[in-house]
Formats: structure tokens, C-alpha cells, sequence
């Protein structure tokens, strides 16, 4: 029966979906006739109007000009430069009428002092830990650059065997294991990719090895995928991936500060007992280097997947190369800006709507992160103009713009962590991007209650280049009838707001061909010859970031759906309830999958009541009805937080222990099944139990006020 009502409301929503306008009237949905989902049909006239101006205002050119602006000098972290971008940003939001204040934070940043990578036999070879510089670019040979290094790689001096462990995952050194090889006292050498790099170090030096090199495979992202910088956008064979290799998935805080913020007077933990950084010295070297390191490998082939794109066969040693690796960084705490614009809103001042990018870059980073700050700045300024024209938001809108993500997703973190109790109060949703464009392939992450509400907006921006809307691309490009929008794990500053706080987010962007991630490469000349060069995608991601701001800005009930959350929920469940029935745990999941159920069927009622309530005269509750909606999500949060890992506080959503960006659902359980605690998977279940619970509650506690 209940399955029953589920369908048909799913069919009824599917028709609604396909035919918008013409349906709507006759099922029920929360849109109202110009497909707005949480307008009244006066309110969704003015709102239309306002998202056109806006859009009518966004200007490519207007991009491509702050893009040049940014990517003028390297801008690392904790540098001069990086104060520069800063206040450069400062003065940006200023002009265009915006409230701005400046979080200042001293976060522990460590920079390279001596990285030293060679091979001392067979041969002997000298890694270059700077990529090369061409005659027609002088950028190229600028001194700021910093050198290839992955930070927070603790100071060492090793030499030893050399190893190839393929890209490193638990899985690789599974299969080394099976074939009697150890990697115990031996330096390790990893390709990218896979996984993060802190979850590489990690597994490495759990394996036993005293130290890794982390190169950049050709296969991966270099000319086994096409042309390589200058004559196409993948990676040359000089180019680094610099990289942090802080264990991210324990938290994102400053490392000497797990949370609480990182201001001037703060206390500190001394760096000997962080507990999120590596073990072992670690470094990244380019594809040029790693060929002559993996060639003088000798002993047994490498599986046929283990081959990368290095000119002769793979083997995995270990040695008879011997290598050293010497890191020695200066290991200060430096000064950091997060730039916080703010558009007050007119109704209701105290409920916030952020949209968030970070500002500093590895080099020049016009990809990353130049093409989401470029589209931040595009958003507030049209917005800032409209202001000035007289429509202004209804709630308010905040624009940040961190620093030190590339450290580790430190400025948004310290921030999050400061203003925790404030943020929960007062945020509706965080709405990140960091890459904008690297091509024009939408692709985005969110938690599910936000899910709707992107599908619907990327109806209404137009994809420049097929000249239809983006979600038509976006539901082409992934050939599905719906397109599917990811879970949010970590890698970048929605990591804090959602993992710690427990606000709802979406983070977002377009890629494309991007072989020069966190290498120098990642430059205006990449971005105005392969990434966007007319500027239109950045334009386009401005387009639909705003939209989604005024939207959440202004409706006039908030447009979450948290019958679509159940929904989206419903097969990892499945999931967890066959890879946990080997630890006898199917039953307990079991109460969670009716709880589920339940939370999908009020939810629904709920959709339903909302819409009615919307159309009714009375609306005097709306204030209290809107925050009750955006609060809902801290059901699924505990303040004791994941038992392995207590700074992350949401119950469904973290990033895995094994993969480092990419996220794992109900990650209480998962860490407790991986480490084979029996008790422990009943309690975390015990607690997944009472966090639906909580959210049926909640749900049901909105429809009493309807
Ligand atoms: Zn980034």
C-alpha cells in the first residue's frame, strides 16, 4: 500500500516534470504556473522579472577582464600576493555597493624549503621540482612560483627501494600482498588519480613504506588524452600536481586548531599531536621525472591495469632503483583573508543565503580557482546593480571569498567554525563553486532537499554551447531520463558548512579537457585558449549560481523537497543493508528502511500541504514555516559527531576514509563495517534510527502549523 502511494506520486511528479505548466494546476506540485516551485502567483511575476534583469546583466567580457586581473602573479596562501587578491576582492564587493568585512585567521601553513627527489642507482637522476619556462610566456619564469610539493608532508630525509603500488589504494596493495610482495621499508611511487592524495600517504604508510612519490601518470592526464600545453589543454610533461596531503576526511580545520577558529590569541595544539597529518615524507614529481624512476624498476610485471602511458612495460619492483627524498619546509602559521560581502536582505535580514569560492591559487590558478572567483564577482555585481535599481533580495544574500582551501579547506573551516551557532541559526543553504569552467559539462553535487530546485533552475539558463538549456545538455550528456545529481563529499569549502554544521548545500560547475590542474599550466593562456575561451561558461555558471540565490533569496515558502531526499536516500540504503548482511546487520537496517518510507510519505504530504497552505489566504506563520524547512537538516546531525571522526557531524554525508573527496552515504556505518566493530555498527545504526526519526518529527511538526 504504501509503496503504492509512493509510485503514484512519483509518476504524478514525473508528468509534472515533462509538463510543467500545463500539469501543474491538476496535480498538486509546489510550482505554481511559471514553474516556480515556492512562489505565489503574484510574487512568481516579480521574481521572474528580477531573474531575467539579473541574467540580462551578466557579461562574459566582464569575466574574462577579472580573470586577466586575477591571474596576474602567483597567488599561494599566507603569501603577499594572496593579501593582494584579497583586498583586491575587498575593494571589488565595495564598488559594487556590498557590506564587506574581512576574517582575518593565523592557520599553520607550511611552505618548502628543500624538496629533493632522486633516483641514486641503478642511474642516477635528479627529479626537477619546477616546471619549465617557455620564451613567448615570462610569466613562466616567475619566482613566486612555488615548487612542486605536497603540504604537510612532515620533514625527512629517506632513501631506500623503490616501489610501484599503482595509484595506491587499498585494493593495489591488496594485490601486492597476494603476490608475496611487501612494501615494508621501501619508498613507495604512486599515480594521481583514484583517490585523494592524503588518503594515498595515509595507505602507504600504513602498508609499512617509509616514503612516496606521487607522480602525474600520461595515461591519466597527459598525452594519452590528447595534445598537451601549449598545443592543447592536458598535461605537459613538466607539469606538477602540487597538492595538500592533510587527512581532510579526519576535518578540514586548521591543523593545530580541530574546532575552534583560528584567530590571533587562539590556542594551539603543538604540530607533534595534530592527528591530521601524514606520517611520511611525500612528495609529487612530473611524468618527465617518473620515467626514468619507474624504467629502472626490475622484478614482476605489473597487472595489465597497473600499465600507464610511459613509453615501455611497467614493473613493480622493488628495485633495484634506490631513491632519496629530502623534504625540509618551513612549518609557520601564516595570515589569512576570508572577504565577506553582504547584501542585506529586505524582509528577512537574518536568514542568509551564502555563495562561497576560494581565492587563493597553487600558481596562477585561472581554472582553479580563478573561474568560480570571476563568477562570484560577476553574480554580486549584477546583483549589486539591481540593488542599486531598487530590487533588492528578501533575504539576505553573502558572498565569501576563502582563503587557503588548497591547504586543506582551511579559511571557509575557520569561519564555519568561529560563527558555528550564528551559521545555523541563520544559513538556508551554502551554494559553492570552485572550478566554474573547464569545458561545458554540467556537473554538480548537493544534498538531496536542493536537488529540485537545480534541475528547475538549469531549465532557465541556456548552455552556450549547444544553444539549449543546460539541463538539456546536462540530461543528454549523462543520458538519462532525469539527470542525477551527486552526493556531496569533501575537496572543497562546502565541506565545513555541510560536514560540520549541517547546512544544506550544492557545490557545481562545468568541466571539460583540464590537464593542468594545481600545475603552473593553470594559467590565463590555458583559459583563453582551451578552458572557456569566450567566457560564456563562466558567464553561464554566474547565471545559474545567481538564479539559485534569488530563488532561495525570495520564495516565498523555500523550495526544499525533502520527499526527494527519502527518495535519493532509498538505494544507498539498499546498498548498505547487502554489504552489511555480512556483518549481520540486515535486520537493523531493516527499521531504518521503514523509517524511510515513512519520512518519504509525509514529506510528501508535506509538498502537498505546502503548496495548499501557499494558495490560502492566511500566511502569518510563513516566517516560522520557512526556518523550520532550512533547520530540518540538522535532524540528520549529531553533536558528538562520527565516532572515528567526531568533527564531522552529519550522519549521512562525509567523505570516505579511503577516498578523501569522493563521499560515502552513512559514514558512521560504513568507518564502523571497514573496521569490523560488530557493537559499533549497531550503535551507529541506533543513531541513524533516531536522526529519521528526528526528520519525520520535524516534517510532521511543519504540517501541524499548515
Ligand atoms: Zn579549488
Amino acid at each position: 500500500m504504501r509503496k503504492n502511494i509512493m509510485c503514484l506520486s512519483k509518476w504524478i511528479w514525473r508528468l509534472n516534470f515533462c509538463f510543467a505548466c500545463v500539469l501543474t494546476v491538476f496535480t498538486f506540485s509546489a510550482r505554481n504556473v511559471l514553474g516556480m516551485r515556492g512562489f505565489t502567483a503574484e510574487n512568481a511575476v516579480t521574481q521572474k522579472r528580477y531573474e531575467t534583469d539579473f541574467k540580462e546583466h551578466v557579461s562574459a567580457e566582464r569575466c574574462r577582464h577579472r580573470l586577466r586581473h586575477l591571474t596576474e602573479e602567483p597567488h599561494l596562501a599566507g603569501s603577499e600576493n594572496s593579501r593582494k587578491v584579497a583586498e583586491y576582492l575587498r575593494t571589488e564587493f565595495e564598488s559594487y555597493g556590498l557590506q564587506v568585512q574581512v576574517y582575518e585567521y593565523q592557520v599553520y601553513l607550511p611552505y618548502p624549503l628543500e624538496v629533493h627527489v632522486e633516483l641514486v642507482s641503478p642511474v642516477q637522476h635528479l627529479a626537477v621540482n619546477k616546471e619549465s619556462g617557455w620564451e613567448w610566456d615570462k610569466d613562466s619564469y616567475e619566482t613566486e612560483i612555488v615548487p612542486g610539493y605536497n603540504a604537510y608532508s612532515p620533514d625527512g630525509d629517506v632513501t631506500a627501494e623503490l616501489i610501484y603500488v599503482n595509484k595506491g589504494l587499498p585494493e593495489d596493495y591488496q594485490v601486492l600482498k597476494e603476490r608475496g610482495i611487501s612494501v615494508e621499508g621501501k619508498i613507495c611511487i604512486a599515480r594521481y588519480g583514484g583517490s585523494y592524495r592524503g588518503v594515498k600517504v595515509k595507505v602507504a604508510g600504513d602498508n609499512g613504506a617509509v616514503g612516496l612519490i606521487l607522480y602525474s601518470d600520461p595515461a591519466d592526464d597527459g598525452y594519452m588524452r590528447g595534445d598537451v600545453y601549449p598545443r592543447g589543454p592536458w598535461r605537459s610533461e613538466d607539469a606538477i600536481q602540487r597538492g595538500t596531503v592533510k587527512y581532510i576526511f579526519q576535518h578540514a580545520s586548521d591543523p593545530l586548531t580541530p574546532g575552534w577558529a583560528s584567530t590571533k590569541d587562539a590556542d594551539r595544539l603543538p604540530i607533534a599531536e595534530a592527528t591530521d597529518l601524514p606520517k611520511i615524507p611525500v612528495v609529487p614529481i612530473a611524468s618527465r621525472d617518473a620515467e626514468p624512476f619507474l624504467k629502472a624498476l626490475a622484478g614482476t610485471n605489473v597487472p595489465s591495469e597497473w600499465q600507464g602511458g610511459l613509453p615501455f612495460a611497467y614493473h613493480i619492483g622493488p628495485g633495484p632503483a634506490k631513491v632519496r627524498i629530502k623534504v625540509r619546509c618551513d612549518h609557520s602559521n601564516r595570515p589569512v583573508y576570508n572577504v565577506i560581502a553582504t547584501l542585506e536582505g529586505t524582509e528577512y535580514p537574518d536568514q542568509w543565503v551564502i555563495l562561497g569560492n576560494h581565492h587563493d591559487a597553487w600558481v596562477y590558478g585561472a581554472a582553479d580557482p580563478g573561474s568560480g572567483t570571476t563568477a562570484l564577482l560577476e553574480v554580486a555585481q549584477c546583483l549589486g546593480e539591481l540593488a542599486k535599481k531598487g530590487m533588492r533580495p528578501k533575504r539576505t544574500i553573502v558572498f565569501a571569498a576563502w582563503d587557503a582551501e588548497e591547504f586543506g579547506i582551511l579559511g571557509s573551516t575557520e569561519w564555519v567554525e568561529e560563527l558555528k551557532s550564528t551559521l545555523q541559526q541563520k544559513v538556508i543553504a551554502y551554494l559553492n563553486v570552485d572550478i566554474a569552467a573547464t569545458g561545458g559539462r554540467f556537473y554538480v553535487s548537493a544534498i538531496p532537499s536542493l536537488r529540485e530546485l537545480i534541475r528547475e533552475v538549469t531549465q532557465h539558463v541556456i548552455d552556450p554551447g549547444t544553444l539549449k538549456p543546460v539541463y538539456a545538455s546536462w540530461k543528454a550528456a549523462q543520458g538519462k531520463e532525469i539527470p542525477q545529481v551527486g552526493n556531496l563529499g569533501s575537496g572543497s569549502d562546502h565541506s565545513p558548512f555541510v560536514g560540520h554544521a549541517g547546512i544544506p548545500a550544492i557545490s557545481m560547475g562545468f568541466s571539460g579537457a583540464y590537464g593542468v590542474y594545481h600545475a603552473m599550466q593553470d594559467n590565463f593562456y590555458w583559459m583563453e585558449h582551451f578552458g572557456d575561451p569566450t567566457f560564456q561558461y563562466q558567464a553561464a555558471m554566474s547565471k545559474i549560481w545567481g538564479t539559485l540565490a534569488l530563488q532561495l533569496a525570495n520564495a516565498d515558502i523555500l523550495p526544499f523537497d525533502y520527499e526527494t531526499y527519502a527518495t535519493d536516500l532509498m538505494t544507498p540504503l539498499k546498498l548498505l543493508q547487502s554489504s552489511g548482511s555480512k556483518s549481520k546487520i540486515a535486520q537493523d537496517v531493516k527499521a531504518l528502511d521503514d523509517l524511510l518510507t515513512e519520512w518519504q510519505q509525509v514529506a510528501g504530504l508535506l509538498n502537498q500541504g505546502l503548496v495548499r497552505y501557499l494558495a490560502s489566504e492566511d500566511l502569518s506563520r510563513i516566517g516560522e514555516i520557512n526556518q523550520r524547512l532550512y533547520q530540518l537538516e540538522r535532524n540528520l546531525t549529531s553533536e558528538t559527531g562520527l565516532s572515528l571522526r567526531p568533527w564531522f557531524k552529519h550522519l549521512i554525508y562525509a567523505p570516505g576514509l579511503n577516498t578523501g573527496y569522493a563521499a560515502v552515504i552513512f559514514p558512521g556505518v560504513e568507518d564502523a563495517i571497514a573496521n569490523g566493530d560488530s557493537t559499533e555498527v549497531h550503535a551507529e545504526i541506533d543513531r541513524l534510527v533516531a536522526a529519521f526519526t528526528r526528520m519525520i518529527q520535524g516534517i510532521n511538526e511543519i504540517r501541524e502549523m499548515l
